[in-house]
């Protein structure tokens, strides 16, 4: 906040207000407003002077905003990240590129922080120890630009150090000031600069074969000749990601071997840490890499004695191997590559350095199936449950239940619904007479949607009535299912279906019959030619059958397929079969056959049929135009 209330006489005595540069750290910038004005750093204090944009700007140590908007956004992060993140910044070292600071004499605010250990622009070691009196440089100090031995820190000399290190010595530069220089390899992609600190040291001492039990706890890591080691060793494993961190674990497994404790007890401390320490999303390039290997190793290696994964990468673990996943779903690992194919699962593939193959697959999905397990149902099982068709389920799916998808939404794979609210719908009705037989005023839902024709927005306002309470089925149709045996008054259905169509037309067009019986239009036109279903031409335009024309087609025809399915036989042998009876195919005149098989629904073909199969005439169910189920009357 810039104080409204700054009036010249209450400004402190500073004689000269040098401005900090757009990358100049916190405290060397002090040190040098200090020198400038001929105080100590803690002098500087008492007057309240610290590196804060407000501050700053009040002491006029800053332009106006308007003139330099970056310095401003410079000086308020550095600020946020000393506030926020403390442990970026190595506080009790001083450290610093001698050629650097020959050529711009202020303070890199990178070398404020710790493992910037190499110069990202010269290549070369930082010093952090004075060349003349061979002590650590310190912060308190008289000048910015000399040991407090007085030795000028420009003539320093210092020597070249590993590329891996100076490439991340820069990526590090870059994360610290946001400078987004150039995009950071994985794993550091998605690391801000606390977070690749974090990862930095984690790699360079975890991963240092001969690391003390818990190394996190490393001392003095300002210290260049402690943190050296360190850099330079997560340096060589981050650029060579992941192979140089599965060579590490490798190593540091090989190291245990020998010894009586496992996997567990040597990678206590790591997978402790990738698991708790490194939470964010970000890590999870770090993680993945991690589990990786486990994989191979849980598998080979740890197998013999160790079958389980370690407990906290079997809860953790973002990958698992796929015959953990297939164990967990209680699925064959045939079963669980067929979901893979069937693309319901993400999953990889990968040799090992040996050669062989690993399935791994997304934990998190794992749980998606075995919710759609317990939670979803396929749309044979709901089909069952509301005694519906396949053709009518498949019409009326979205409508009825709008949030039933295909898995994973993928046009080829098959449906799942929510089993809540097919359980729901069948709830709204209950408790009623069950009939055998409907009374001539009545009539069944399985009834309407096999012989009405009706529209699937005419049974969605159906079903919505029933829902709202405003039309009420008065029995259950007997050895009916579901919703198709709710019983109603025909004059409440016809009323409904008037008020939705008001105006609508009762007929439909060839085209429109032909896609209502299942035939192809060549096979309707053919039947209207020939009088088996009536039609009225309508001049020029074509013509047009009735629905109830429609219905008693329907009612009285069979095809010869289904006829055939319930034989068991081919079409040709069926139609054979049938002529021994002296039962015929529908037959017109003229030269030309109907391209279908009809047959007429009477008492003579259910005669032959119950012969044939064995059933009681009376029993004997046909399965009807378009997969409905209906009883031979
Ligand atoms: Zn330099
Ligand atoms: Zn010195």
């Amino acid at each position: 906040m810039i104080d409204q209330h700054f009036t010249p006489s209450s400004a402190p005595d500073l004689l000269l207000r040098p401005h900090p540069s757009r990358h100049e750290g916190p405290r060397g910038y002090l040190l040098r407003l200090a020198e400038a004005n001929c105080m100590t750093l803690s002098e500087l204090g008492q007057l309240g002077i610290h590196f804060d944009s407000a501050c700053l700007y009040r002491h006029q140590l800053l332009p106006d905003p308007a003139l330099d908007p970056h310095l401003h956004a410079h000086v308020a992060r550095v600020a946020q990240l000393a506030e926020s993140k403390g442990r970026v910044w190595n506080m009790h070292h001083a450290r610093f590129c001698p050629q650097c600071l020959a050529e711009d004499p202020t303070w890199q605010a990178s070398w404020e922080i710790y493992f910037l250990d190499v110069c990202p622009k010269h290549g070369v070691w930082m010093v952090d120890q004075c060349g003349s009196c061979g002590q650590p440089l310190k912060w308190k100090r008289d000048s910015l630009l000399r040991c407090q031995c007085g030795s000028d820190l420009r003539e320093e000399t210092s020597g070249p150090a590993p590329d891996n290190l100076r490439r991340l010595a820069a990526i590090l530069e870059d994360k610290l000031l946001h400078w987004p220089e150039g995009e950071a390899p994985t794993p550091l992609t998605r690391l801000d600069a606390d977070q690749t600190l974090r990862l930095i040291r984690f790699l360079g001492t975890h991963m240092d074969p001969m690391a003390t039990p818990r190394p996190l706890k490393l001392r003095n890591s300002g210290n260049l000749e402690r943190s050296w080691p360190v850099s330079t060793l997560a340096a060589e494993i981050i650029f060579q990601w992941p192979e140089g961190f599965h060579q590490a674990l490798n190593q540091l497994q090989a190291n245990s071997s020998g010894e009586k404790k496992g996997l567990r007890d040597t990678f206590q401390h790591a997978y402790t840490y990738l698991y708790k320490g490194f939470k964010e999303a970000g890590f999870s390039d770090v993680r993945k890499a991690f589990e990786e290997w486990i994989t191979v190793h849980w598998k080979g290696g740890v197998a013999g004695r160790n079958r389980r994964l370690p407990e906290l990468i079997q809860k953790n673990a973002q990958w698992i191997p796929g015959t953990v996943a297939a164990h967990e779903l209680g699925i064959s690992l045939k079963q669980l590559r067929r979901l893979i194919t069937e693309g319901n699962v993400e999953w990889e593939e990968f040799l090992s350095t040996a050669g062989r193959k690993f399935l791994m697959v997304r934990r998190d999905q794992l749980v998606q199936i075995q919710e759609q397990l317990s939670g979803e149902i396929t749309m044979e099982k709901a089909m069952e449950m509301l005694g519906l068709g396949k053709v009518r389920m498949q019409r009326l799916l979205t409508l009825l239940f709008p949030s039933a998808r295909r898995i994973w939404d993928k046009e080829h794979l098959p449906w799942r619904i929510p089993r809540g609210e097919v359980e729901a719908l069948l709830e709204v009705v209950t408790d009623l007479p069950v009939l055998t037989i409907a009374e001539e005023h009545q009539v069944s839902l399985g009834y309407v949607l096999k012989f009405w024709h009706w529209t699937g927005d005419e049974i969605l306002a159906l079903v919505e009535a029933v829902k709202a309470g405003t039309l009420k089925p008065q029995a259950f149709q007997d050895g009916a299912r579901g919703i198709s045996r709710w019983i109603f008054e025909v004059s409440q259905l016809r009323s409904l279906q008037q008020r939705l169509n008001s105006g609508r037309s009762n007929w439909v067009s060839i085209p429109e019959m032909a896609r209502i019986l299942g035939l192809n239009q060549q096979v309707a036109y053919w039947l209207t030619h020939h009088g088996f279903v009536h039609a009225e031409r309508l001049g020029h335009i074509g013509s047009r059958v009735s629905r109830e024309e429609l219905e008693r087609f329907q009612q009285k025809h069979v095809l010869g397929k289904e006829i055939a399915a319930i034989l068991g036989c081919s079409s040709k042998k069926m139609s054979l079969m049938l002529a021994e009876q002296g039962i015929y195919p529908l037959r017109g005149e003229g030269p030309n056959p109907c391209r279908m098989l009809i047959y007429t629904r009477d008492s003579e073909l259910q005669r032959f049929l119950a012969q044939i199969t064995g059933s009681d005439p009376g029993e004997f169910r046909l399965v009807g135009f378009r997969g409905f189920s209906v009883n031979i009357q």
